[in-house]
């Protein structure tokens, strides 16, 4: 007997009639190309992620699309991502997308978690630990450390979740039930016991939904997740990691992870001497902190100056650069990891965290 087994996939069709398909197919290309594996003809595109495929087909009047998933997970992140993208490229016109096939219309999302807080507590003065338990959490463990963290309104009684859509994105509770949207790093997951940590900065400002949420987090708060994504890092011999506190949930978290051939420096701005943490890991670390001393959190230029003093193997080795934080700090590391070190996109990652006098939702990451 065969013993071979073969991943069945989960499939979804659709038919999108629209003006120009080529230019929107065109489009779709241009932005997939560096998300995904891109096999491109003249009037097709298949384009491979880790968590599935999506197949785009153009004809005079309209595009057929495919999207296949290796879960339920996968393949809604698939038709959420093409419906997305597709809507924001057909300039001046509304196509309407309504899939075909697995997951249906109305359900839940198959990566929403209804969570609730089991302990929240300071691990230093500005960093709040908030763990949460929810159901079924062993898809949260692979595919990415990030989340979007869903804050109901204090006020709903019963709290109002998205739903998935017609054309696979989510569609949200409309008016005052709608909750606030932040994304935020799993600290620490432990799928057993069904919980998450997550390390929250109780940052300055007046209207901080995330912040203010996890000040005043108690056990029996009820709270969504909806995840995970992004945020694996290539492996290579030698990794720079750079970041402030939003970042160091997610640095601890990838230096815990790398193995013990490997070497990291680690650079990490925070307040002050009262917010650095003890980062465990197999790797050969050199952590150097650096400290605002009273200047306010994104006024900075410690991250860009303190990378300016770093030595940076050849480009023989297998190396690696990421960092996340503060928009404006973001683009001058960029400039600098691409125009003055020059190295390619595959050996760098930097993310915009947050974006200093705006909320999460202006951030251009
Ligand atoms: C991939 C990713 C992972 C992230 N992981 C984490 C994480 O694990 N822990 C974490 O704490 N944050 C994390 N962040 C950052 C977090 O999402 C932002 O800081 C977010 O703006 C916080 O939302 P808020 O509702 O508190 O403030 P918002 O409503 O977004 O902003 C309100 C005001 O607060 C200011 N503000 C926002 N963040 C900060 C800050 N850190 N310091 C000073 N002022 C600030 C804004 O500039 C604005 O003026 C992550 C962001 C990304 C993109």
């Amino acid at each position: 007997m065969d013993q071979t087994i073969t991943a069945s996939l989960l499939r979804a069709e659709a038919k999108v009639t629209l003006a120009g398909p080529a230019l929107v197919m065109d489009r779709l290309c241009d932005y997939f190309v560096e998300h995904g594996r891109m096999n491109r003809s003249e009037r097709s595109a298949r384009i491979d992620f880790i968590y599935g495929s999506a197949s785009v087909e153009a004809d005079d009047d309209s595009l057929h699309i495919l999207a296949e998933g290796t879960d339920a997970t996968g393949l809604a992140y698939v038709k959420w991502s093409l419906a997305e993208h597709i809507l924001g490229f057909a300039e001046g016109e509304t196509p309407r997308i309504s899939w075909t096939g697995d997951g249906a219309t109305g359900s839940p999302l198959p990566y929403f978690r209804e969570m609730r807080v089991v302990s929240a507590a300071n691990v230093t003065p500005r960093m709040r630990r908030v763990r949460l338990k929810g159901p079924d959490l062993a898809r949260f463990a692979t595919g990415g450390m990030h989340v979007r963290l869903l804050f109901p309104p204090r006020a709903s009684a019963v709290p109002q979740w998205p739903v998935t859509g017609e054309d696979g994105r989510p569609v949200w509770p409309k008016g005052e039930d709608r909750p606030v949207m932040r994304i935020y790093t799993i600290r620490k997951i432990d799928v057993e016991r069904g919980e998450i940590d997550i390390d929250f900065v109780l940052h300055d400002g007046d209207e901080t939904p995330g912040s203010t949420w996890a000040r005043r987090a108690c056990p029996g708060d009820i709270m969504g997740a909806m995840g995970p994504a992004g945020g694996e890092l290539p492996d290579a011999d030698w990794y720079l990691l750079a970041g402030d506190e939003t970042a160091l949930p997610a640095i601890s978290r990838i230096l815990a992870e790398l193995p013990a051939e490997c070497r990291a420096t680690v650079l990490l701005e925070v307040a002050d001497a009262s917010e650095e943490q003890l980062l465990r890991s197999s790797a050969a670390l050199d952590i150097r902190w650096m400290h605002r001393n009273g200047a306010p959190a994104g006024t900075t230029s410690l991250l860009e100056e303190a990378i300016r003093g770093i030595a940076i193997p050849s480009s023989a080795a297998r190396r690696f650069i990421w960092a996340g934080c503060e928009q404006k700090s973001c683009r001058c590391l960029k400039r600098i990891l691409r125009k003055e070190w020059k190295l390619s996109t595959s050996e760098h990652q930097v993310v915009a965290y947050w974006r200093a006098g705006h909320t999460a939702d202006q951030v251009e990451h």
